[in-house]
């Protein structure tokens, strides 16, 4: 299949989150099924062109209309890890992707609007059609709108929209003035079954539109699916999403396996795999004299992760309280979102900084997050809501044990050690319910009596997930399944 790329990220090149490496990891999967995969992007001025393999012009360039008036912009081209991506330069006062950041500006909805016209402008200009393009979130979410409100009658009829939902919190809400920049009829458009906002009849909501106008939707995990559809984690959208349910499945994401390897990492201490797991103990050594901790026989407990509500603040503090008092050892890496988590964590850092079993790291610091991967035992997350998460996978990969909270993607890849019908080799973790401190209790307190009380069936929880195969190669086959599906 031919299939082109939307989004507002593509890491390396243009990374903010897990959005960039998502669509990074599926492109270059999808390529290596066989495929034709290549990517849009605007050209920000922050975009990585050092990762950019020989960039260069693409074609003559387009004219996006916007508000009225035509607006120029250079197309180029050029190769990220080996996927063929084309970068969208305006030219016009608005400076749309000049701004020294991705997103966070007040006419984000705008500046995404435009480049949802842009991207179907060069599909129209070129020779060949995709027979995909798979768009990301609410930045993308006008392209299968206008592809059915406008460039279908002239002429882009080939293309099938599949559109996947990774964070349903960010809905690009905005003023009807944005389908009228782009050319679209708002008053054909802002009806209550089509664009107009949940919370706001007078607002436009843009990813409403996508789950309207795509052919599929998705989302990143199969629970996260039901969760969207049947809870208040649809966020306001679970009408819609009922209303086009036979339009939508999860699949869960895959870890780049390049960046998450035990065996290849070039950040920890000392490489190991499953056949090689007495490694890991020089790495949980190393660890400990890196952050200043003791050398003790004690389980090491981590969190690597966004300090934001999201991730479970109140759980989170209390997993450093929770371990101390069950004599493991603690370590957390994170990076606040808000002031007052921050001032929190600084607290319990301040607290804890002169004890020899505890460690705050509050910043974001990539390679001791490896670190901290090889040297842990027991990784926790006790999210809120998870639509599917990274962190357990990458955990199980490198042989720490997952204690995490039943939403989402967590529980679609982690299966309970003691609670689960799964089979044996199967089992990699512990989950709790309940989004209290009693719930968490519950499952971390099997995790650390566990590894305290029978080590070997520990050892086998880890090696089991270690087994367990979280690439990108099945997610591949099932976005197939749905383009296939869409496509016939
Ligand atoms: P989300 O994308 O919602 O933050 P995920 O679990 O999908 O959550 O992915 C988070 C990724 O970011 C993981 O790879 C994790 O290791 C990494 N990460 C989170 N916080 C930090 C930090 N403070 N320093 C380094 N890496 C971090």
């Amino acid at each position: 299949m031919y299939i082109t790329m939307v989004g507002a990220e593509f890491a390396p090149v243009a990374k903010v989150g897990g959005l960039g490496d998502a669509i990074h990891g599926l492109s270059r999967e999808l390529a290596r099924q066989g495929n034709e995969v290549e990517v849009i992007l605007p050209k920000y001025d922050s975009l990585r062109l050092d990762l950019v393999e020989d960039l260069h012009p693409a074609l003559e360039g387009i004219s996006v209309p916007f508000y009225g008036q035509e607006l120029p912009c250079d197309v180029e081209c050029g190769h990220v890890d080996g996927i063929r991506c084309f970068f969208i330069d305006p030219h016009s006062e608005h400076e749309f992707f000049n701004r020294g950041v991705i997103y966070g500006e007040t006419d984000d909805p705008g500046r995404f609007a435009f480049f949802s016209r842009a991207v179907l402008e060069l599909l129209l200009k070129r020779d060949k059609q995709p027979d995909i393009i798979h768009c990301h979130d609410w930045q993308t979410a006008l392209v299968p709108v206008l592809l059915w409100e406008v460039f279908e009658a002239l002429g882009l009829t080939h293309p099938r929209v599949c559109h996947t939902l990774h964070n349903l919190a960010h809905q690009g809400v905005a003023g009807d003035y944005v389908l009228r920049a782009v050319g679209l009829d708002p008053g054909r458009l802002t009806t209550s079954d089509r664009l107009a906002d949940w919370g706001n009849p007078q607002a436009i909501n843009l990813l409403k539109g996508a789950i309207v106008y795509a052919s599929a939707v998705t989302t990143v995990s199969p629970r996260h699916a039901w969760e969207i559809l049947s809870t208040d984690q649809g966020m306001g959208l679970q009408e819609t999403l009922q209303t086009h349910r036979h339009k939508l499945c999860g699949v869960i994401n895959g870890v780049d396996e390049e960046v998450w390897n035990p065996q290849t990492d070039p950040h920890i201490f000392q490489t190991y795999g499953p056949d090689s797991l007495p490694g890991k103990f020089r790495d949980k050594l190393a660890l400990r004299r890196h952050l200043g901790l003791a050398d003790a026989e004690k389980p090491l407990v981590a969190v690597v992760s966004r300090l934001d509500r999201q991730k479970g603040i109140e759980l989170l503090s209390h997993t450093v309280n929770y371990s101390l008092a069950s004599g493991c050892q603690i370590v957390l890496l994170g990076s606040a979102s808000e002031p007052w988590i921050d001032e929190l964590f600084r607290d319990i850092k301040q607290r804890t900084d002169g004890s020899a079993d505890c460690r705050l790291v509050l910043g974001y610091d990539e390679e001791l997050a490896h670190q901290i991967h090889a040297g842990a035992d027991i990784m926790v997350i006790p999210s809120l809501y998870e639509p599917c998460g990274l962190t357990q996978m990458s955990a199980m990969k490198y042989g720490v044990v997952p204690v995490v909270r039943q939403v989402g993607g967590l529980a679609d890849t982690v299966f309970d050690a003691n609670h689960s019908d799964k089979a044996f080799e199967e089992l990699n973790g512990f989950l709790f319910e309940d989004f209290t401190t009693k719930g968490l209790e519950s499952a971390l307190g099997r995790a650390i009596r566990l590894w305290l009380k029978y080590p070997e069936y520990f050892r086998q929880l880890r090696l089991n997930g270690m087994h367990r195969d979280v690439s990108w190669a099945k997610p591949g086959r099932q976005y197939m399944d749905v383009f296939k599906r869409i496509k016939a």
